[in-house]
């Protein structure tokens, strides 16, 4: 194709051949610090829900960069906004405005206040999940407290910020002391929330759907108890969507179908489609917290960028994507059902971001092996095999992956 044509000349002349997987794998060992492991494929190009590592071995996505490639890879959409903004200007930094920049701050301003219309809402642009959440972590202070309640099994970046209020130990303890006083409060237990708030708390953070902690989905009423509890005592609830939000559950926001207005909800992974993109949007009075000089950065909300999140946007509403993401995680879960297989416990989520529960602790080695047959999933938690695929998968695709799941699992019989 055309496009690709056009993009060839940047690669390395290994870049696909029979065996070039292996050397680019000890090239990263070698170039690349070792934060991941060793790399457990080598991938070169993409289509849709099509992957195709160095070796020219074809897969199946169905992790989309963990929740990010919405669309999936080359969208026509997401391509063409991006060439012609960046054909158009491309960066100017934060001393300017760009209309990209401003029509993506209005259409998250509306998207975190769909239930509650009349509320006023503004956008803070940064380039990660975890930037966003420092910003919401800065944000937070103005309140002039400085409690911060989080959840256990919390994850919200590794950002020094965004570390203090994830709860992992593995990825805390390396580097404490971290800023903050924050309390941890089991996910989902309104009382021990209740508690733990008081008039001290400048915020609540809470994910809808605890992605990393492998697709744990809180009780009916938990996000409404914990809007009530903040707003007893004038404290943030700041929702953490990076995961959860941009029509990956099946609505805009996770949090939507609870009725929940948050006074911070934080976007990122799939709002740029791949384009690193993160926002931090304040509703009501925490909108105005920010003055000038309290806060910036150099890229954030970068015209090609906001280009790439308007595309996304358009295209998931034009496209019925969110519908569809309901109706295929809806099959998913029913076909894993019939399946009846006794290593399989649940499948949990919403839409097309969903946690197989295993019965065994066997998820990493069961995410390689379906790597091996052309699958790519990954495994948040020891017996969590989590599946996020772009939101155009088909249902044939899925069940692609459902049909290989037994013979997947006769491995570790
Ligand atoms: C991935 C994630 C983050 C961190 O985003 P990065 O872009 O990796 O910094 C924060 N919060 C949640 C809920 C996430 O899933």
């Amino acid at each position: 194709m055309s496009r690709r044509a056009k993009s060839q000349p940047l690669a390395d002349p290994l870049i696909e051949a029979p065996g070039a997987s292996e050397e680019w794998s000890r090239r990263y060992g070698q170039a690349v610090m070792n934060t991941f492991g060793p790399p457990q494929a080598v991938f070169v190009r993409g289509q849709g829900v099509k992957l195709w590592d160095a070796d020219g071995k074809e897969y199946l996505d169905l992790l989309a960069g963990i929740a990010v490639n919405t669309l999936g890879q080359a969208h026509p959409k997401v391509l063409e906004a991006v060439e012609s903004q960046l054909a158009t200007l491309g960066h100017v930094s934060n001393f300017f405005a760009t209309p990209p920049q401003v029509q993506l701050a209005e259409r998250l301003a509306a998207m975190a206040t769909r239930n509650q219309p009349d509320t006023g809402a503004k956008v803070f642009f940064a380039n990660s999940g975890a930037e966003a959440n420092e910003t919401a972590f800065k944000l937070t202070r103005l309140t002039g407290r400085t409690k911060v309640v989080a959840m256990e099994g919390s994850f919200h970046g590794r950002t020094m910020g965004a570390l203090a209020l994830t709860h992992k130990a593995q990825y805390r303890e390396p580097f404490e002391p971290l800023p903050g006083v924050v309390e941890f409060v089991p996910y989902g237990d309104c009382d021990a929330l209740r508690k733990a708030v008081d008039d001290a708390t400048a915020a609540v953070v809470i994910e809808p759907i605890q992605g990393e902690n492998g697709v744990v989905v809180p009780p009916a009423g938990f996000l409404a108890d914990a809007r009530q509890a903040t707003r007893e005592v004038g404290a943030l609830l700041w929702l953490d969507e990076v995961q959860s939000g941009m029509g990956r559950t099946g609505t805009w926001l996770a949090s939507e179908p609870s009725g929940v207005t948050g006074d911070i909800v934080t976007l990122a992974k799939a709002l740029g489609n791949g384009f690193p993109i993160g926002a931090c949007v304040a509703t009501g009075p925490a909108a105005d917290l920010f003055g000038p000089g309290m806060h910036g950065n150099t890229f954030g909300g970068n015209p090609v960028a906001a280009a790439a999140g308007l595309a996304v946007i358009d295209t998931i509403e034009s496209e019925g994507l969110m519908a569809r993401s309901d109706e295929l995680g809806r099959h998913l879960a029913e076909r894993l059902e019939d399946l009846m297989l006794y290593e399989i416990a649940g499948c949990r989520g919403a839409g097309l971001l969903r946690g197989i529960v295993l019965n065994r602790d066997i998820a990493p080695e069961l995410a390689k092996a379906a790597l091996e047959e052309g699958f790519v999933v990954n495994a948040p938690r020891a017996n969590v095999l989590r599946l996020t695929p772009p939101l155009i998968v088909t249902a044939g695709q899925l069940d692609g992956f459902i049909d290989a799941l037994p013979g997947l699992l006769r491995r570790f019989a």
